[in-house]
């Protein structure tokens, strides 16, 4: 009997793998960031794109934090990712987690400072929380396998709307993602989104692109310093009114531009640098106007899809209790939107786009869910859901040329991207229709591509005079 016992044990020994990653399948830890280490601790972060991150600098100015910006993202953020990344990501995860790691081993540099050491001094703030099937529910989990792997052990990271992180943060923490902070982030989304409406409006049609630039980085300093402010909620309408009056200043030549939609995965649509190989900055620089690209339409359709949840929930709940629970989320929804909307009309009110030719709707998310529902089912999240389809028919008849731009190993996006769209197509047959996919390299191919479009587009101005 022992005999026996002794040889079974031998044999598991050797049936089990030599090297077992545990935390890989069981979580990672992310140690909490307790009030009184509040001065040891610097934040890193960084939001899809500069400007936003630019903008909610001002929120840990305010707030007394140490904190360093990561700024924009870079292809060579993607090489990062790829090597402590798990295989077969999509490649807005590879972007997104490469770059923590590339400036993490760039604090190493600088300061001299042990791998344990920087996981103590610094924490890193940013977005990736559960949005869906698609791997953006998975964005927490491989920061810290990254992290760890890469030798910087229970680094720990906050991530909104995520798991990761206790919702409500313990009262000892060091930070909270309370409503200041989500007004704050809001209002640094729509910034950023107006500095890049205000780019869009500009650039194709100036006569000096430099100026643009100047005006806009002197515009982006002005909010800037609003928006530090502690009454900044009183500050930053007489700032958008100011750097109204400079954008509607700067010369702009009298051309017919052909007009492009772009539209896409999140990250590939709106990261306006590598990430997508700065696709609006390229359409503008070869002679067409570009629709912006809006993180506050976004936030909307991020809110309209969890009040779609809820209402199922509703529908479907197997409890009081149950229902209970999506009711309030219901209204959470409803409330989160009334305040989206009421900010982004009323400091557009303040801003005045229209002096300087800016394009700032948003669309009606429950119009465009009914106009792609015969073709892609609404409730289909994940990505950006139903909106791609939905914009392609809206738009069929007013633009020049239409991009849609995924990322590569994205999941919803090439169901859509690459099957949905050959029917609108078939039925729309006059949309100059572009897909692309992004991939933090083969630039030269990816836009010798767009140029195709642009030229058809342009031929169609001025076919149609
Ligand atoms: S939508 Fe696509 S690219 Fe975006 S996180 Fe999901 S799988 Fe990745």
């Amino acid at each position: 009997m022992i005999t026996k016992e002794i040889s079974s044990t031998k044999k598991d020994s050797r049936l089990k793998p030599k090297f077992v990653k545990e935390q890989q399948w069981s979580g990672y830890k992310n140690p909490p960031w307790f009030k009184k280490d509040k001065k040891k601790v610097t934040v890193l972060f960084n939001f899809v794109e500069r400007c936003k991150s630019f903008f909610l600098q001002a929120f840990f100015h305010r707030h007394g934090y140490l904190y360093r910006d990561l700024g924009d993202h870079v292809s060579e953020d993607v090489r990062w990712g790829k090597e402590y990344g798990n295989r077969m990501e999509c490649n807005p995860m590879y972007f997104t987690s490469g770059c923590i790691l590339k400036n993490l081993f760039k604090i190493e540099k600088e300061t001299g400072l042990s791998k344990e050491e920087i996981s103590k001094r610094y924490i890193f703030l940013g977005g990736g929380g559960q949005c869906g099937p698609c791997r953006y529910g998975m964005y927490p989990q491989e920061y810290l396998k990254v992290l760890n792997d890469a030798g910087f052990k229970d680094f720990r990271i906050l991530i909104f709307s995520s798991d990761i992180v206790q919702d409500p943060m313990p009262k000892r923490s060091a930070f909270s993602f309370n409503v200041i902070f989500k007004i704050n982030i809001l209002l640094a989304a729509i910034l950023a989104d107006f500095i890049h409406v205000a780019e869009c409006a500009l650039r194709p049609y100036a006569k000096d692109k430099e100026q643009v630039m100047r005006v806009l980085s002197e515009a982006e300093e002005i909010l800037l310093e609003a928006f530090k402010s502690r009454i900044y909620l009183l500050k930053l309408p007489g700032a958008l009114k100011r750097v109204s009056k400079m954008f509607a200043s700067v010369p702009r030549a009298d051309l017919q531009l052909p007009k492009i939609y772009v539209t896409g995965e999140f990250f590939a649509n709106l990261a306006h640098n590598e990430g997508n190989y700065n696709l609006r900055r390229f359409i503008m620089d070869e002679g067409c106007e570009v629709y912006p690209g809006l993180f506050t339409q976004r936030i909307l359709y991020d809110n309209w899809r969890r009040a779609c949840e809820a209402r199922r929930g509703i529908k479907y709940a197997s409890s009081r209790k149950e229902r209970r629970f999506h009711r309030s989320s219901l209204r959470k929804q409803n409330v989160s939107t009334t305040i989206v909307t009421w900010f982004y009309r009323s400091y557009v009110k303040a801003l005045n786009p229209s002096a300087f030719g800016g394009k700032f709707d948003v669309l009606d998310l429950d119009h465009l869910a009914e106009l792609g529902r015969p073709h892609y089912h609404p409730e289909i999240f994940g990505g950006e859901g139903n909106l791609e389809v939905a914009e392609a028919i809206y738009y069929a008849d007013t633009v020049d040329g239409f991009i849609s731009s995924k990322p590569f190993g994205c999941m919803p996006s090439s169901g859509v991207s690459d099957g949905v769209q050959t029917r609108i197509l078939s039925l729309y047959p006059q949309l100059n229709f572009l897909s692309i996919e992004t991939s933090g390299d083969n630039e030269v191919s990816i836009l010798s591509r767009v140029s195709m479009l642009l030229f058809k587009a342009k031929q169609k101005v001025k076919r149609d005079g």
